[in-house]
């Protein structure tokens, strides 16, 4: 299949494009969607690879192309509050709450589905998770598609998601009809995800709109238990979360501990694999980074800046396999962020992408 690549916002000779040309383009990335099918798309969380909700081929081509299992719900995405109403049995309160706080936005809610939702779009689950993005391209693509996009993150299954164009080229070129390259994807995590189906909202994935922000609009709010204690015999209740994510090919150790000692243990780490002739990578922090020797060294940003070290950690991550780097190291950012809610989100994608592999010095 040849994939159309379409760069939304600059001309070649770098003005500012104008409306009528990304009208055109995004009501022809909008026509492939009514017509089952295939097109990635920027949002402000990640790139998403969308096609229609409500059309189970469209779901099915989905999971082809991300190579994803079919077990791993969608997640639903809208243009506008008032089609939330079509794809659930019911609205309750609390979500109603949310909706109004931080929609749109990166929070997904789960709904009990409505039967014009086909299975094949909520992995056979008789709930659909639902989005209202706040990018506004992904605004404008969703309204022209005709209102629902099933989307889930434009890499293939078991990669970082993609927060660039040229990642989401890289995994879905060949794979699909159309790439949307703008900018403003910014958040880098994706959405939290709140189950609203029950009497308190329970977090199902950690991500920028964090439990702290939650429990100042509803109230009461529980966290799936998997999220914080990873030897729960439970499964996560987003089936998404069993499945080892966001995974560089070198292999990824979190080390924690006070800094000067973790910064000496990397080193150490890092000067062994390079005698054996291996590529070492580390992700260190603003006020460690000079200290450090690997062959390829990513700054974070200041440990009290968590936004910063979202928005960049899959790139590094996408980065360390386009060094060919065997061995990664990377610093806890467990206990240290002012912002510990969003700090817990970064940790919780950084020790997927571990495989919880985490050494204390
Ligand atoms: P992604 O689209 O790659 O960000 O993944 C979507 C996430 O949403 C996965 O972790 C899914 O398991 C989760 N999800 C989608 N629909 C549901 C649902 N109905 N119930 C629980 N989790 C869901
Ligand atoms: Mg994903």
């Amino acid at each position: 299949m040849k994939t159309k690549i379409v760069t939304i916002g600059k001309t070649e000779s770098g003005k500012t494009e104008s409306p009528e040309s990304v009208e055109e383009k995004l009501a022809e990335a909008g026509r492939i969607i009514r017509q089952g099918g295939l097109v990635a798309f920027p949002t402000e969380t990640v790139y998403g690879l969308g096609g229609d909700a409500l059309n189970p081929e469209s779901s099915r081509k989905i999971y082809a192309a991300k190579g994803r299992p079919c077990d791993n719900p969608l997640i639903v995405h809208i243009a506008e509050l008032s089609y939330l109403e079509r794809i659930v049995c019911d609205i309750p309160g609390k979500a109603q709450k949310l909706a109004d706080a931080f929609w749109p936005g990166p929070l997904t809610m789960i709904f009990r589905k409505a039967a014009v939702v086909p299975k094949q779009t909520t992995g056979g689950l008789d709930t659909v998770a639902v989005r209202m993005p706040s990018h506004p391209v992904a605004t404008s693509f969703i309204k022209k598609a005709g209102g629902y996009v099933a989307a889930p993150s434009a890499n293939l299954s078991g990669k970082p998601s993609p927060t660039l164009a040229k990642y989401v080229i890289q995994d879905m070129d060949g794979r699909i009809d159309m790439i949307i390259d703008a900018e403003g994807v910014e958040i880098g995590l994706e959405s939290t995800i709140v189950d609203v189906t029950g009497t308190v909202p329970m977090i199902l994935r950690p991500g920028y709109i964090t439990q702290q922000m939650l429990s100042a609009v509803v109230g009461e709010t529980d966290m799936d238990v998997t999220i914080y204690d990873s030897s729960s015999p439970q499964a996560p209740k987003a089936p998404g979360m069993k499945y080892r994510h966001y995974a560089p090919r070198g292999e990824l150790v979190i080390v924690e501990g006070e800094p000067q000692q973790v910064v000496r243990y990397i080193n150490v780490q890092t000067a062994l694999h390079e005698a054996e002739g291996k590529r070492t990578g580390i992700i260190g922090t603003q006020e460690t980074i000079a200290q450090y020797h690997a062959f390829s060294i990513k700054n974070a940003g200041s440990r009290s800046d968590a936004k910063a070290v979202a928005r960049q950690l899959y790139t590094f991550l996408r980065e360390f396999d386009d060094e060919d780097i065997a061995y990664i190291y990377a610093e806890s950012f467990a206990e240290t962020f002012a912002d510990k809610g969003l700090g817990q989100a970064v940790m919780n994608r950084l020790l997927k992408a571990a495989g919880h592999k985490v050494v204390h010095v």
